[in-house]
């Protein structure tokens, strides 16, 4: 086959009913063999292959059978697993690749062995296993497993297309342990890729396909660098085409070369010209912004036609239903300039499996028309690529049809245009962004909020027993009546208030038992919001999650808080925190809208936010906080587009919270420690006190704060609560001296780095025992240093 047609960048591997989940959990729970698992993981990789086949995708994107991560599969394929997982016994006769024990251990850690970090795969909620390397790491090819799995899928008959992660991206994304740069690795990798083509040319496979993700970034700090990068990458790249000849004799493998999340300009501008037969890029993203405006014949101007281009014209990161007509016209249009085939902007690892299944929307057929996931898209590319083609049967023009009166239907629908929202959002002006200077604030909340100097708190939730989860589960099936299940979480509040008083925390919370998830509990009573029944998406590993669809106008029917607030208040004198999401992390883990600005949305939801507020005060909420541990995860992967997406992004927080009066406190909560350069941010959210992770990196945040003259309240994490493990009394009490080595005790919080929700009662309780004494200690020790006269230096 000279060209593709129709495919997909990309494969989820999790399974349509997460059969990989199951799969891998009664493994670790050994209660399934190593061949049962792997059984499994071919099982699905085969099914999804032949559905795609099925589906009229004529180039089948493949990972072999891959159990957790695609990044630490090239850390397997190229033998560099970190060294302390290099000792774990082989697992051979079982039916496994020999490596799988050390995959596992690298990704979740064993009793004696740490995890390797893992982190968020660009600017998606998904994560992946961070490479560890040094100067001297070879890559020593171990693709036995791999290419036996290629060879099962190619005698089924699927035309399959092996895909790797890039060098550059694989290097981009690793880290290294002696301080060394990992792209001075370039070549080395390079070269052991070109062993790993060798070894393919033997298998019928017309296509290989490169990821390189990371050239939608700025690559590098300056031009200089970032020329020398790419000088470095085409050369690599020159040579793995020429080694694809070299060893394909009469029709040699081609190189696909794949970028998402971004504009592939840079892609095809750097690697055109050497023998690349094929660029896939996104052209979904960064086009929402012209909200339909299509400006066809200015699109991708690198691209001369000289390589075939698979058009990413069907969104593989949304929900949506493609536009049908726009998106053809845009291939019409390039068809013009060379050799088009029709794809997904990305992977559809982001997106659930099928629409089919979700029951719920059989009583919403307007939403349902809205909507394409997993093997709908799948649909959509196929009926594209033969109207493009001129091959489209009487199927593909009703399917167009259907397609084009869903995108009016949407674009007219009161849910997406309700005019109260619009008429009220019409109406915020500045002054609903700001509140009075931070000294009046904090004088009339001095007088209004009784607190201790240094006061304790926690960030929101309790653990989440089993008995919570299951009074939940219970209550979602009917087991339990309303009135039972609010019974049980009421008591789960009152014991976890009496425990907070006996601890001696001066800011109490109510816990959190009611909620699932941070999000979901918020869009499940929001208009403007559906939950998916079956909707999961692979986070990491065997972990999934289900993403609430943001489709329409947002409004708020009724209180969402207020009366589990209301109840933990009325059981002491302590002031309780009222506790919300904000207006990004509730945009950010859903399926947000395309249809209008992020930052059109994010008020909407603000202005749910600053009514929910408004009625939490009323039932006498003295501190408010709004949580955003996702605002730095929104942040554009370009420079250049971060201070818009800051802009609004502030601007919604502020919309939510700049309502409250000054005596009331409002706080917030960021789920991390690297935000140099978010600091500007932290300010501009105006929150009078901003609780961060601080624990694990010592603290090292405060000095960056003190250094910027951040004068607002900040509670650093004094307990890293991501391990069960107890800080004894002096590792505290030193890291709340180190605390005040940077920040003013006026200006200090004592918390600990994060919700409690994961962890048990034994080491909350212990640990926040700790976190009192610390302050208690501290409390004195400033008392001293105030009667002492200042010391001049
Ligand atoms: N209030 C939430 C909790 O305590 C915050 C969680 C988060 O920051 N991710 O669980
Ligand atoms: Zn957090």
């Amino acid at each position: 086959m000279s060209q593709i047609h129709a495919t997909v960048a990309g494969v989820p591997r999790i399974g349509p009913n997460r059969e990989l989940k199951k799969a891998l959990e009664s493994y670790w729970k050994e209660k399934a063999t190593g061949r049962e698992l792997s059984t499994t993981a071919l099982r699905l990789v085969n099914d999804y292959s032949d559905q795609l086949s099925a589906a009229g995708i004529d180039s089948v994107p493949t990972l072999g059978r891959s159990y957790y991560d695609a990044v630490l599969d090239t850390s397997a394929l190229f033998n560099v697993l970190p060294e302390r997982v290099q000792n774990i016994a082989d697992h051979a006769n079982d039916g496994l690749p020999c490596y799988i024990d050390r995959l596992f251990a690298t990704a979740r850690g064993t009793a004696d062995i740490p995890a390797s970090a893992m982190t968020k795969w660009f600017d998606t909620n998904y994560h992946y296993l961070v490479p560890e390397l040094n100067q001297d790491t070879d890559f020593r090819v171990d693709d036995a497993s791999l290419l036996s799995d290629l060879q099962s899928q190619t005698v089924r008959g699927d035309k399959i297309r092996p895909v790797f992660v890039g060098p550059l991206t694989y290097l981009a994304l690793a880290k290294t342990t002696d301080g060394s740069d990992a792209l001075e690795l370039l070549e080395k990798l390079f070269d052991a890729y070109g062993r790993v083509l060798t070894h393919l040319a033997k298998l019928d496979i017309d296509w290989v396909q490169f990821d390189e993700p990371y050239l939608v970034t700025d690559i590098a700090d300056n031009d200089k660098d970032r020329a020398e990068l790419l000088a470095r990458t085409r050369a690599g790249y020159r040579k793995l085409v020429n080694t694809l000849t070299a060893v394909g004799g009469e029709q040699p493998i081609k190189l696909l070369l794949q970028t998402y999340y971004g504009d592939g300009d840079t892609a095809i501008n750097a690697l055109s010209g050497i023998g690349i037969s094929a660029f896939g890029v996104d052209l979904v993203t960064g086009r929402q912004a012209e909200l339909g405006q299509h400006q066809d014949a200015e699109l991708l101007l690198s691209w001369t036609g000289e390589e075939q281009l698979l058009a990413g014209v069907v969104d593989g990161r949304n929900i949506w239903r493609t536009d049908l007509a726009a998106a053809l016209a845009t291939l019409r249009s390039l068809a013009q300039r060379g050799p088009v085939g029709v794809s997904t902007s990305c992977s559809l690892l982001h997106v659930p499996y099928t629409l089919e299944g979700e029951t719920t929307l059989d009583d919403d057929p307007e939403l349902k028309s809205w909507l394409a996931f997993g093997s709908e898209k799948i649909a959509e590319v196929a009926v594209l690529s033969r109207l493009l083609r001129n091959e489209a049967t009487e199927a593909d023009y009703a399917a167009f049809e259907a397609a084009v009166q869903a995108v009016t239907s949407r674009r007219e629908s009161q849910r997406t245009h309700n005019s109260l929202v619009r008429d009220r959002t019409a109406g915020i002006t500045d002054a609903d962004r700001r509140r009075s200077p931070f000294a009046q604030r904090a004088a009339a909340q001095a007088e209004h909020i009784e607190l201790p100097p240094l006061p304790t708190t926690t960030i929101g939730s309790f653990p989440q027993t089993d008995e919570i989860r299951r009074a939940r589960a219970q209550h979602r099936v009917g087991e339990l009546t309303e009135a039972q299940y609010t019974e049980a979480m009421k008591n789960e509040i009152k014991l976890v208030v009496e425990k907070q008083e006996e601890i001696g925390l001066d800011v109490l919370v109510h816990g959190e038992p009611e909620r699932n998830d941070m999000v979901q509990y918020f869009s499940e009573q929001l208009e403007g919001y559906h939950s998916t029944q079956y909707g999961w998406v692979q986070s990491y590993g065997s972990r999934c999650v289900r993403p609430p669809i943001l489709y329409g106008d947002v409004h708020r029917p009724q209180p969402l808080t207020t009366d589990w607030f209301a109840y933990a208040q009325s059981l002491t004198n302590k002031p309780v925190k009222g506790m919300l999401t904000g207006p990004v992390t509730m945009l950010a883990w859903a399926f947000v809208r395309d249809d209008q600005p992020l930052g059109t949305t994010a008020d909407q939801v603000a202005l749910a936010l600053r009514d929910e507020i408004d009625d939490l005060v009323a039932a006498g909420a003295q501190i408010i906080q709004v949580d955003e541990p996702a605002i730095r995860e929104l942040l554009p992967l370009q420079k250049i587009q971060q201070p818009a997406y800051l802009e609004w992004a502030v601007g919604s927080f502020r919309l939510a919270t700049s309502g409250a009066a000054d005596e009331t406190q409002v706080h917030t909560h960021m789920c991390y420690s690297q935000f140099n350069e978010l600091i500007g941010t932290v300010s501009e959210l105006d929150a009078d006190v901003t609780s961060i992770e601080a624990a694990r990196a010592g603290m090292g945040v405060l000095a960056a704060l003190r250094d910027h003259g951040f004068e607002l309240g900040v509670g650093p994490g004094v307990w890293d609560i991501h391990s069960p493990r107890i800080p004894s009394q002096s590792e505290v009490d030193g890291l709340v001296q180190s605390a005040l080595d940077s920040v003013p005790p006026t200006q200090l919080w004592l918390n600990p780095d994060c919700g409690l929700k994961t962890r048990g009662w034994v080491e909350t309780e212990a640990s926040l025992k700790v976190l009192v004494q610390a302050a208690h200690t501290a409390r004195e020790k400033v008392a001293e240093n105030a009667a002492a006269p200042a010391l001049v230096h």
